[in-house]
């Protein structure tokens, strides 16, 4: 039988009963708190689990859902089955409806505080076509990336909410192939549809955390959009990798989705050669059918498939923790930019655009070939849910404002 809830819940919403996502929001001169999202509606869950008197409430009363996340896979449990249990009960009504904000009412908060942040590159798609544009004489893929996730760390503290307008990043560029840097706003700033895990359960320094252990740290999933100057990336990446030309700003989606909620949507990670060393998994490893929707000042530009990602988040999590680093609560690790194989699939503007040199056209009749200022970029994705009802992740949207000079 479908659950339903006794919450209005329009068809094609993103927030059915299966989903049940967690937020920080605020509604008047209120205090940011934990809520759940619900059709068109968001559940203050610290009132909610005042008024049901149940035990350990007072996480949701932070104004972020580390205290909760760091409770663990029991806990997660607990509370989503106690959500389930009110939402579809239709004698909870009267008890839960004064607690129920529409989100038209709301101020959406960024949902956790981020640990460390981590970025990786798992999209063997986009890791080749990157290959093919920056080194066209060198073959597609380093030569590490087929033995393991490549990564790097980022910068935590400048991620940010949906809605959060993003200021074009200055920095060193050459203007011309051959001329010098000069200082200056990125003419070439792209976006990064990407899928970002939120760990919840911290780990001990010194000790890894093996693929089988994921669901025991891991508490949900966000939408990334890993904004990247690549005319400032271009100058600076060798030998280290990226620096000032993606630290600016990352936005992530206001609404953490449980693990739980996307069971249905496992599916087998596609087929690896050379097998994974041990560490790497066991072979059974799973990935996501996530269909991420990328749009541009409202024009659909991509639909990039997550189910086609190489390495799985399992094996990010194993490989960002073999050397004994440990996790916090609030850790992020992000997929890297999600491209499929076709055109259309592609994740980024330097991909569908192959650096600039075929512009991509927008219903108004104006073309891109990188981000101009006033632009909006929203990423949502669908994932199949429970009861065959689909779910919604994001959206994770921002608007690029000019320079500051
Ligand atoms: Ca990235």
């Amino acid at each position: 039988m479908t659950a339903t809830s006794w919450v209005p819940v329009p068809d094609g919403s993103p927030f059915p009963v299966q989903n049940l996502p967690y937020g920080v929001f605020s509604s008047n001169e209120e205090a940011p708190r934990v809520g759940v999202a619900i059709g068109e509606h968001v559940l203050d869950l610290a009132a909610a689990a005042a008024v049901a008197g149940l035990d350990g409430g007072h996480v949701f009363a932070e104004p972020s859902l580390n205290a909760f996340m760091r409770l663990g896979r029991p806990a997660w449990t607990t509370v989503r089955e106690w959500l389930t249990e009110i939402l579809t009960h239709p004698g909870d009504e009267e008890l839960m409806a004064p607690h129920l904000f529409p989100m038209s009412q709301v101020r959406m908060h960024r949902p956790f505080e981020v640990g460390d942040y981590v970025d990786f590159f798992s999209s063997r798609q986009h890791a080749e076509n990157l290959g093919r544009i920056l080194r066209p004489d060198a073959p597609a893929l380093p030569t590490a990336w087929l033995h393991l996730p490549i990564g790097y760390h980022g910068r935590a503290g400048t991620i940010v909410p949906t809605g959060t307008d993003v200021v074009r990043p200055c920095g060193q560029r050459r203007l011309a192939p051959d001329a010098d840097p000069a200082y200056g706003p990125s003419t070439r700033l792209d976006f990064e549809a990407e899928v970002g895990f939120v760990v919840g359960v911290p780990s001990s320094l010194g000790q890894p955390v093996g693929p089988e252990e994921f669901a025991e740290h891991v508490f949900g999933v966000v939408l990334v959009n890993d904004w990247s100057a690549r005319d400032i990336q271009a100058l600076e990446y060798v030998p280290l990798g990226p620096f000032l030309g993606k630290s600016f700003a990352t936005s992530i989606s206001a609404w953490v989705v449980p693990l739980e909620a996307l069971e249905p949507a496992r599916v087998s990670a596609p087929r690896q050669d050379p097998p994974p060393l041990g560490y790497l998994g066991n072979g059974s490893e799973w990935g996501l059918d996530l269909r991420l929707e990328v749009q541009l000042n409202g024009t659909v530009v991509s639909r990039p498939p997550f189910s086609t990602m190489y390495w799985t988040p399992a094996q990010q999590l194993a490989h960002l923790t073999a050397n004994g680093a440990s996790l916090r609560t609030g850790d992020l690790f992000a997929s890297g930019t999600v491209s499929g194989a076709e055109h259309d699939q592609r994740g980024s503007l330097v991909e569908l655009t192959w650096n600039g040199t075929q512009p991509v056209h927008l219903a108004d009749g104006q073309q891109r070939t990188f981000l101009d200022d006033g632009d909006t970029v929203t990423i949502s994705a669908w994932a199949p849910g429970s009861d065959g009802v689909p779910i919604g992740l994001g959206p994770v949207t921002g608007t690029i404002r000019p320079a500051l000079s």
